[in-house]
């Protein structure tokens, strides 16, 4: 159970990873009892590095980076685990304890770029605020930060474009600004959920380049949570991939996307498109992935997958170190038979 230590910050924070997630345990009373959405997940960013979590809708990835974030809806809670930013202790900190560590620490970058943006005020002054709250800068000096986040992330123009209203940027410019806004502070960690999901496909490559560069400059631990395994294959170092709550596999993105273990690592794999491929050929994985309150007994995956055996509805199979990588299936230990 979580212990509810909130240890300091320790002096060199940036010689530790910008994030270590161990055992994570994230759990939603309900009427019908305890369900638990995130189940013993163990995840490493360092700085500098993207890791990509990938999965379909309900693996739990997105709670995975709330949970991060402290951002979970109640009643959801960690319940188990540690979750640690740049050395520190972040899960079971207070709500104050947390407002100052998010934005300075993690910043986040969400789907919508209007939730992150209030839109009756102008972009200069969201900017300038967020830099004022979690630097010592004064207000000239924060005014000097903003214009140049605004021109390193790549936008034209940024003494005009401060004074105007999100509602005058373009999607892919707004969510631009999101990402400055993220980088305000110079945070260790930044999660970013679906950052392009929302955007034109020509804006997305943009957006992604602009992650990419950013991790590499600044030498920020970026999340990176999606659904699609071609966003993944572009821009992560390594990959976590996650089913029902688990990691099922993980380990450099070359390694896992040139040879996946894990049957549904594999079909997600097979559902990127590529160039020389029609649409319409793209295999889907057949079935959808299991709700909460009804999770299948053995491996979750066994409903769905075209390798399952005996063995595969009755027990679990533990995530192990295979070839470069780690993954979680019987196939690799010895066999689906009971
Ligand atoms: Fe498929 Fe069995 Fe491997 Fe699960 S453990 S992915 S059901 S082969």
């Amino acid at each position: 159970m979580f212990d509810g230590r909130n240890e300091a910050a320790p002096q060199d924070s940036r010689t530790y990873p910008a994030l270590s997630v161990e055992n994570l345990t994230v759990e939603f009373p309900s009427r019908r009892g305890v369900l638990t959405a995130i189940d013993d997940v163990s995840m490493e960013i360092h700085r500098g590095e993207i890791l990509g979590v990938v999965g379909e809708s309900g693996a739990g990835k997105s709670i995975t980076g709330l949970a991060v974030l402290g951002l979970l809806e109640a009643p959801g809670r960690v319940a188990g685990g540690s979750i640690t930013v740049g050395g520190r202790r972040v899960d079971g900190l207070t709500e104050a304890e947390l407002t100052k560590v998010r934005g300075r620490e993690m910043g986040a970058i969400f789907q919508d770029p209007l939730t992150a943006l209030n839109p009756l005020f102008t972009v200069g002054a969201q900017l300038v605020e967020t830099i004022r709250l979690h630097t010592d800068l004064d207000k000239a000096q924060a005014r000097e930060k903003a214009l140049d986040l605004l021109r390193e992330v790549g936008i034209p123009a940024p003494e005009d474009r401060l004074k105007q209203y999100p509602h005058q940027f373009s999607g892919g410019m707004r969510q631009r600004v999101v990402i400055a806004l993220a980088l305000a502070a110079d945070p260790q960690l930044i999660i970013a959920d679906e950052p392009t999901t929302a955007l034109d496909v020509s804006i997305q490559a943009q957006i992604i380049a602009l992650l990419r560069r950013l991790c590499e400059d600044y030498g920020t631990g970026i999340m990176l949570v999606t659904h699609d395994m071609g966003v993944i294959a572009e821009t992560a170092d390594r990959v976590a991939v996650m089913y029902s709550g688990k990691v099922i596999e993980s380990g450099p993105v070359e390694d896992v996307i040139h040879k996946p273990h894990h049957p549904y690592t594999q079909g997600l794999m097979n559902a990127i498109p590529s160039l020389h491929e029609r649409v319409e050929e793209l295999e889907q994985i057949d079935g959808s992935m299991p709700r909460l309150a009804a999770r299948p007994g053995g491996c979750s995956f066994h409903p769905r997958c075209p390798h399952a055996g005996p063995r595969c509805r009755k027990q679990m199979p533990p995530l192990v170190p295979v070839d470069n990588a780690m993954a979680a299936c019987w196939l690799q230990q010895g066999g689906t038979e009971l």
